[in-house]
């Protein structure tokens, strides 16, 4: 069994090395001043690894300008070119990145012209030392692969798997995969599918894991958590990236934790626990709430995820203070709620945003989570863009997508059922449309 290591500028990403915290700018990538500034705070937050969208070929110049001003001032973060639709983006930045992250679903239109194309790319980041992420998610899988598998975790891990096989036809290892979406256990299947078909290949490629449209908030930390927990718990994880609709700053501290307390550097506050007839008893001594969510939802979502619990009742102290029984049964709900065992309020999938972001992203979150928050049973998206939004909405009932210019479109199951709606007033006619198709 071969197991690779990849190698993206000084950082190694692999086995018997500890988990890299990575994180995404959400800053305009042609705005090169802000996306610097945003990189030099992300490093010094301990981002080892930072992506950057480049949306066509003209960003090229700027990721150049945003790299060689890290450079010059010392910073020598890795960074991460995000590519989507532009298999000649990806070439032109296979020279200048120190790794490129391009998806296989949407690398080029026609697949064999994608297989030519990215035979290519391999042979630009051979010369240049540039790691690939081949970069697979749930709902933007190529219609190739649907038309086969359907839009499911072994289609997921399939699509990783041809790709990777690509890789290995030109030798070409330097290489980390990652199969994400915003339903735990459709990305935790997933990843373990293409762990296993790795293992039966005999080559076993490092995986970056994380669970995309997290969402914010304690929901979006919890929804992490456990897709995460529930693989890097068993070994499976090399790279993490949590994904949250808010500042890029915010997502470290929750990487950070798993990178410890996987890398066994971080125990949890649990003290101890019971179970009877399916319910786990958890009593906790955590220095602070965070804490209590982060230890609370690593040591119980991976067992409700695959079933092996029913129940979480969370006891003890948390800062000092004993446990309130609001606290604990919010908890409760959420990390059910995560491992998707039981939905006490709507589902919400929200993309963390990016340079192609078209508008208040966080804010427009906001909104329609208030808005909506008695629509239990609904799954609701929150899209940064058109370009990628609506095609990595997956299963969303409902779907709200910045379009630019102030405007937003709003889907009904993938099917944009209102547009150009002004950003002030969409929140309120998306909240009309889904009571109109209750009636
Ligand atoms: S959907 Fe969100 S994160 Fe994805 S490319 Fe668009 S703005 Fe960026």
């Amino acid at each position: 069994m071969k197991r690779i290591t990849a190698i993206a500028g000084k950082v190694l990403i692999g086995p018997g090395q500890p988990i890299v915290v990575q994180t995404m700018c959400n800053t305009h990538t042609a705005d090169v001043d802000a996306t610097v500034q945003q990189c030099r705070r992300l490093a010094a937050a301990g981002a080892q690894l930072i992506r950057i969208t480049v949306p066509g070929m003209q960003d090229v110049e700027s990721f150049s300008r945003i790299k060689a001003s890290l450079r010059s001032q010392g910073i020598d973060t890795p960074l991460v070119a995000d590519i989507h639709f532009s298999s000649q983006t990806a070439i032109a930045m296979a020279a200048i990145a120190e790794k490129v992250r391009i998806n296989p679903g949407n690398f080029h239109p026609d697949h064999a012209e994608a297989c030519a194309q990215f035979a290519r790319f391999l042979d630009v980041c051979r010369e240049h030392g540039t790691a690939v992420r081949v970069g697979v998610n749930h709902g933007s899988l190529g219609s190739y692969i649907t038309g086969l598998y359907g839009n499911t975790p072994i289609g997921m891990a399939k699509a990783a798997m041809e790709w990777l096989e690509m890789c290995l036809e030109k030798d070409f290892l330097n290489v980390v995969v990652s199969l994400k979406s915003s339903n735990t256990v459709v990305m935790v299947e997933a990843y373990r599918l293409l762990e296993q078909m790795m293992e039966e290949r005999g080559v076993v490629f490092p995986l970056h894991v994380g669970v995309t449209e997290a969402g914010n908030g304690d929901s979006g930390r919890i929804k992490s958590c456990i897709g995460c927990a529930s693989l890097l718990s068993q070994g499976i994880g090399n790279t993490v990236r949590v994904s949250l609709t808010e500042d890029p700053e915010a997502e470290l501290p929750v990487a950070a934790y798993l990178a410890e307390r996987y890398g066994e550097r971080l125990k949890s506050s649990l003290e101890s626990s019971s179970v009877k007839e399916g319910t786990v008893t958890a009593v906790y001594d955590a220095p602070s709430r965070e804490r209590l969510i982060l230890d609370a939802t690593c040591d119980w979502g991976p067992a409700l995820l695959g079933r092996e619990i029913d129940e979480l009742v969370i006891t003890g102290k948390c800062g000092g203070e004993v446990i309130s029984p609001e606290l604990a049964g919010y908890l409760s709900d959420e990390i059910l709620q995560g491992a998707r065992r039981r939905f006490y309020k709507p589902e919400y999938i929200a993309c963390p945003g990016c340079g192609r972001t078209m508008y208040d992203l966080q804010k427009a979150f906001e909104e329609v989570k208030a808005r909506t928050a008695g629509l239990k049973g609904l799954v609701i998206a929150v899209m940064g863009c058109i370009v990628n939004g609506p095609g990595e909405m997956a299963d969303a009932d409902w779907g709200y997508v910045g379009e630019g210019g102030g405007k937003v479109s709003i889907y009904k199951k993938n099917v944009p059922v209102m547009r150009h709606v002004p950003e002030g007033e969409a929140p309120q006619k998306l909240l009309e449309l889904i009571t109109a198709d209750s009636l």
